[in-house]
């Protein structure tokens, strides 16, 4: 690397939040850091990579963008098990051609990131990677408090259940077909850009539903309703019915017809909202509210016993629901 371990340092300080405070005792400079555990919490961590040319395009998305989005995908599953998020670990892989402009974009969105979700970079390490393979990868682990015995599950789903989502379905996809077929640079469809660059976890909503005890299951939408929610019921043993005609689609505006883009397609297998999908036992389903800091809550359908999940068109014919999301392990 053209610059020194301590300059980089230096540099991803002043923009990402690392201050010592809360639960973080001892922060970047030792070999390790010193974390608290708050009263009668636990903690929740997960980890996530995001990866030019799998995860990211390094010519698409700008620099702020990969930032910021590296940070809410990690932060979402957070949101999904109803936790409060606390720190971030991040493991930078950065040839150095991107020390220098692109870096300082991309720490400017994960400070950005960081400050939204209240995050504290705890520590984390950076290299430069193989000459022979010049991409960037960012490895962000973020750790999450959860009172004791709160936390949202995937397995808690039982038959009569009502199944919910958060937010639009579709809407990050929208933006990546906008890009897919060329038109993200047209500044008429920024708006629709935004699920796609800047996505929103989920995070008061996950606290909200651990807080009441009212989820028996919850997750956050990454790869697409079709291929989350059966992972929902293989964790709980159930099946379900969703209704085409219930769900929250993102609405295609009518200039964009000639991309032939249908938002039920989006709104099934469309990855990447990084909503909550939730179910609820139907006595509490009354107190779920339409819409949650802004957020609309959407009652799609119900938990059945048997396995699978089956789709019922607006004729109200059942058919399986395929999973057609997004997997990284299955080509397309
Ligand atoms: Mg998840």
């Amino acid at each position: 690397m053209n610059i020194t371990e301590e300059t980089l340092i230096q540099r991803i300080r002043r923009r990402v939040p690392s201050s010592e405070g809360g639960v973080l005792r001892l922060g970047i400079g030792d070999d390790a850091a010193l974390v608290r555990t708050p009263p009668g919490a636990d903690w929740v961590v997960t980890s996530d990579p995001f990866i030019e040319d799998v995860h990211f395009l390094a010519d698409t998305h700008a620099p702020d963008v990969v930032g910021y989005k590296a940070l809410a995908r990690a932060t979402s599953d957070l949101a999904a098990m109803g936790a409060q998020p606390q720190l971030f670990l991040l493991n930078l892989t950065i040839p150095a051609s991107r020390t220098g402009r692109w870096l300082e974009g991309m720490l400017t969105g994960m400070g950005r990131a960081a400050r939204k979700f209240r995050l504290r970079l705890a520590g984390g390490d950076t290299s430069q990677g193989p000459k022979s393979s010049p991409t960037i990868s960012l490895h962000v682990t973020v750790l999450g408090s959860v009172e004791r015995g709160r936390e949202l599950r995937r397995t808690g789903a039982q038959p009569g259940d009502a199944v919910f989502v958060s937010g639009p379905l579709g809407a990050a996809q929208l933006g990546l077909e906008l890009i897919l077929h060329g038109r993200h640079r047209e500044t008429r469809w920024k708006k629709l850009l935004a699920p796609q660059f800047h996505p929103v976890p989920a995070i008061l909503l996950g606290q909200w539903l651990a807080h009441q005890r009212i989820a028996s299951a919850a997750m956050d939408l990454s790869d697409g309703l079709s291929s989350d929610l059966p992972r929902l019921c293989k964790a709980s043993a159930v099946g379900a019915r969703i209704y085409a005609e219930k769900l929250p689609c993102v609405v295609v505006p009518r200039e964009l017809r000639p991309l032939k883009l249908d938002a039920l397609t989006l709104a099934l297998h469309g990855g990447e909202d990084y909503g909550l999908l939730f179910t609820v036992p139907a006595r509490s389903a009354p107190r779920i509210p339409n819409t949650f800091h802004g957020t609309t809550l959407t009652h799609i359908g119900e938990i059945v016993r048997g396995r699978g999940v089956s789709l019922v068109d607006a004729r109200g014919k059942i058919s399986p629901l395929k999973p057609r999301g997004w997997d990284h392990f299955r080509t397309r």
